[in-house]
């Protein structure tokens, strides 16, 4: 079974059902790397989004899939968990200086 399906399955009834990240600890953690576009489009095409990391402001775009709800929210400079932090740090000590 493929597991990226299964997880946008379970997101889709949770969705569906009402939820919000408030209430739905699954949609929480997805949020935290990834946004949720619900679209109805029938052949793949491309979106133009922008990095919601703080002091980053790169465009970049998604090709969105028929059928698939997930995609990245933060652009290929910061799309690792360390790519971040590493922007984070540097922001902060920015800021002291
Ligand atoms: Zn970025």
């Amino acid at each position: 079974m493929d597991t990226a399906a299964n997880i946008e399955r379970a997101l889709l009834g949770q969705l569906r059902a009402g939820h919000s990240a408030e209430t739905s600890p699954l949609i929480a953690r997805v949020l935290r790397n990834n946004q949720i576009l619900l679209h109805n489009f029938r052949a793949a095409s491309i979106k133009d989004c922008r990095c919601t990391l703080e002091g980053c402001d790169n465009g970049f775009s998604v090709l969105l899939i028929p059928n698939q709800t997930l995609y990245p929210k933060f652009c290929a400079a910061h799309r690792s968990e360390y790519r971040r932090e590493f922007h984070k740090e540097r922001l902060a000590s920015a800021a002291i200086a």
